[in-house]
Parts: structure tokens; sequence; C-alpha cells
């Protein structure tokens, strides 16, 4: 038996593939992300973002609920992963496979784009789930986490989730990505992300005064968003919040 027949026998059809293979990738990069950040902010790196950062709360219940919820996260990304890729739906979308079918320079230039796309339809989602309407059943899961750990970076509730992976979907749809480039930019993104929820600063204590500083989101403004529920709704960068005066007074 040869290693692909073995391979097709452990993950038979084309939609078990895609599942396993894409809650694998998410699901460890997200794994080695927050451990690596929460262990960081355990020893104490950077600056605490909060006087009263880590919670009071049980520690270990809280870890286990954001854990709880990120395992369902990984498995709704691989479900979209599957429908994206097992169904042909792939075949709609701009993504290329041969890397020089596009300009040079492209593929750098794809994940920055895709970074700028992100936050603007993150933003626009993320007021949306702040809404009356919408928060109680979507996105009051990832903010019961008020003094977040790194682990709450994937800690949704399963709509939410959903409408998280939707919006890379929408991304693929409209950007000629190369599925590298597509790994480059989700691999940042996480990054961010985990670092957003990890409860330590690593920027200046002035970052947010800095020219360049003050465009980009930190771990300090989403630590702000988490504690008070309001301002500072955007995941990479600060144009939206402080275009649609949702920027925390403090740090404008
Ligand atoms: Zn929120
Ligand atoms: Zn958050």
């Amino acid at each position: 038996m040869t290693p692909q027949n073995l391979l097709h026998l452990l993950l038979p059809g084309p939609v078990l593939a895609p599942f396993v293979y894409g809650a694998l990738l998410y699901g460890v990069r997200y794994l080695v992300m927050a451990l690596a950040l929460y262990g960081l902010a355990r020893r104490g790196w950077g600056r605490a973002v909060d006087a009263a950062y880590p919670a009071g709360d049980d520690r270990a219940a809280h870890l286990r609920r954001e854990l709880g919820h990120a395992v369902g996260t990984v498995l709704v990304f691989g479900l979209v992963n599957a429908v994206l890729f097992g169904t042909g739906l792939v075949r709609h979308t701009q993504l290329y496979f041969r890397i020089d079918s596009a300009p040079a320079g492209w593929f750098a230039l794809s994940v920055v784009l895709a970074l700028v796309l992100h936050d603007a339809l993150f933003y626009a989602l993320h007021r949306l789930m702040h809404t009356r309407a919408l928060y109680r059943r979507t996105h009051l899961t990832h903010h019961r986490s008020v003094r977040p750990t790194a682990f709450a970076a994937y800690s949704f509730h399963p709509w939410e989730a959903l409408a998280e992976a939707l919006l890379v979907v929408a991304i693929l749809f409209v950007l000629p990505m190369h599925p590298l480039a597509l790994l480059a930019f989700q691999t940042v993104s996480t990054l961010i992300n985990v670092y957003g929820h990890c409860g330590r600063e690593f920027y200046p204590p002035d970052w947010h005064r800095h020219p360049i500083g003050r465009w980009i989101n930190t771990s300090t403004l989403h630590a702000h968003h988490h504690a008070t529920g309001r301002d500072n709704y955007g995941l990479y960068f600060t144009w939206w919040d402080r275009w649609f005066g949702s920027a925390d007074p403090a740090r404008r």
C-alpha cells in the first residue's frame, strides 16, 4: 500500500481531508502562539496592560473556558476550509496556484492588502456584533474574558467563529492571493490576535503618540476594549476607530 492509498483510507472523501488539515493548521498555529505569549506573560515579559491584570477569578476555570470555546472555533474554521476546498468553491475565488502567474512583488503586496482589507471588514463586523440585536447571541462569549489571556484569541461563539471565517473567504473572492500568501497573512493575523489578548504590552509607553505608532493597534487598546466593552474595535490598525470616533479618548 502506497502512502497516498493509506491517506485516502484514513481520510476518505474530498471534504474530510480539508476539514482535518484545516482544523489541524488553525489549531496547532493558535496553540503554539497562545502558549508562547501566555508563557511570556506569566514570566512578566513586557508591561502589564492593566493594573488589575490578570483576573482575580479562578485561573484554571478561566483557561478552560477560553480553550473550550477555541476548540469550537477551530472546528468551525475546519468546516469552512472543508466547504471551500472540498466542494470546488475554491475555483471561483481569486486564489492562484502558480506563483509566477502574478507580477513580481504582488505576493508581498497581497499580504499587506489582505491585512488592510481584513481590518476594515473586521471593524464593521465587530461594530455590528456590539449592537443590542447581536451582542448577547454572538460576541458576549468572547467578552466573558473581561481580562483575557492569549488563549482568548479564539474564544468565540460558533456564530462569531463562522462570521470571522467568512471574512477571510470574502477576501479570497476579491483579492488574488497565492496559498502561501494566504498562509503568511493568516499567520501574521493570528500572532497579532494572540498578542492583543495576552495582557502584556511590548510597544513603548508613548507608542500611541508616535506618527506611525498611533495607527497601529496594540494589546493595550484591545485590553481597554475587553475591560470596558466599548471603544477600539479595530484589529491591526486604528484608523477606522479614529475616523469613526470609536478610539479610546485617553489614547487618541
Ligand atoms: Zn468586542
Ligand atoms: Zn478580544
